[in-house]
């Protein structure tokens, strides 16, 4: 099928997304250069603006959409003419700002898409299953948001193979001021990182939790998190170094103990995160990284909890390396979540 004409795509604009905009904004669009000869990635950007109006609009201002286009067009980049890589890059920075307006616990990205667009710190990737998506930065050094958008998509690809589809259309990462105790910080497709923290592993790091998030329990998260980072740059056993040394600080042993704790603190969110890791690297030394990706990779469809995920590890392999694996997991959890789901089997209809 040949591709539509310029003049389909017009009229397919017009109809689906000018129509509807307000008149200033309308008119903003139909001034810009590339409009007189639209491309597919060129409606899809008009689609993504529309996206955006309503997303503004419903938070009850309508200036900072049109601002947004208007500053776009001012910028080098832009002037030489938008091609199809830009327009999807311009594209997932409106996507981006529609989803940080809808969605009320998404970080507010409007301070910092400034430095996003300036600079045109975006990038079309292909991964290997959702295929293409843009990834975003925002950084007051414009360098360290290409080195963080290269690394990126070094890494996403990788993590997609591993633990299967990336499950939204952008990615946009922050690099700015975390309070000290963090490295970085992830919400579903949005990322934040401090400017000390630019480097390989905390970027696979924040990566996976955004893969994943929401999915798993924290211990499981954040100990496949780890798992991933040092995985990935080829360090784990300096990892296991760090968070065996990190136990051995909090006092706590390295086997996971996922017993109900009366009291739990911050002690025991940072023991569970170390012993969550090696847990995982026990599963992998033991029977190699498909016995790790695999589970993961199936219980991604649903909410898992803790007991049903000990369990889908600890049934794995013969029964010398059950055995082995078993030395990570206190055996009190392994009892309990023997018992806990034979209970659920028969609660099955
Ligand atoms: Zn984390």
């Amino acid at each position: 099928m040949p591709p539509p004409s310029a003049r389909a795509l017009t009229d397919m604009a017009e109809g689906q997304y000018l129509a509807g905009m307000n008149d200033a904004l309308a008119a903003l669009v139909r001034a810009q250069p590339w409009f007189q000869g639209l491309t597919r990635a060129h409606v899809d950007l008009i689609g993504a603006i529309r996206k955006c109006e309503k997303a503004s609009e419903a938070r009850g201002e309508v200036q900072s959409v049109q601002a947004m286009l208007a500053f776009a067009a001012e910028q080098p980049w832009y002037q030489d003419g938008v091609d199809e890589a830009e327009a999807e890059g311009l594209k997932g920075a409106f996507e981006a700002y529609a989803e940080s307006l809808s969605d009320r616990n998404a970080p507010p990205i409007g301070p910092v898409l400034r430095t996003t667009i300036a600079s045109g710190l975006f990038t079309v990737v292909d991964l290997p299953e959702s295929r293409e998506m843009v990834l975003l930065a925002a950084a007051e050094d414009p360098a360290q948001g290409q080195q963080a958008l290269a690394m990126a998509a070094e890494y996403l690809p990788q993590i997609e193979l591993l633990v299967g589809a990336y499950p939204y259309t952008f990615l946009y990462i922050m690099i700015t001021d975390l309070p000290e105790v963090y490295a970085g910080l992830s919400y579903d497709e949005f990322i934040t990182i401090s400017p000390e923290y630019v480097d390989r592993q905390t970027i696979a790091h924040e990566l996976t939790h955004s893969t994943l998030y929401g999915i798993f329990p924290i211990w499981f998260e954040e100990g496949f998190a780890h798992f991933m980072e040092y995985y990935l740059t080829g360090t784990l056993d300096e990892g296991a170094a760090t968070h065996t040394a990190g136990l051995q600080v909090l006092r706590r042993g390295a086997q996971l103990d996922l017993r109900p704790k009366p009291g739990y603190d911050d002690v025991d969110y940072l023991a569970e995160r170390a012993q969550g890791f090696l847990f995982i690297k026990g599963i992998f030394d033991t029977n190699g990284i498909d016995a790790v990706v695999g589970p993961v990779r199936s219980l991604r469809t649903r909410t898992v909890n803790a007991q049903e995920l000990v369990w889908t590890f600890a049934q794995f392999g013969t029964a010398e390396q059950q055995q082995r694996l078993a030395g990570f997991v206190c055996q009190d959890v392994l009892g309990a979540t023997r018992d806990y789901c034979a209970m659920a089997a028969r609660a099955r209809p």
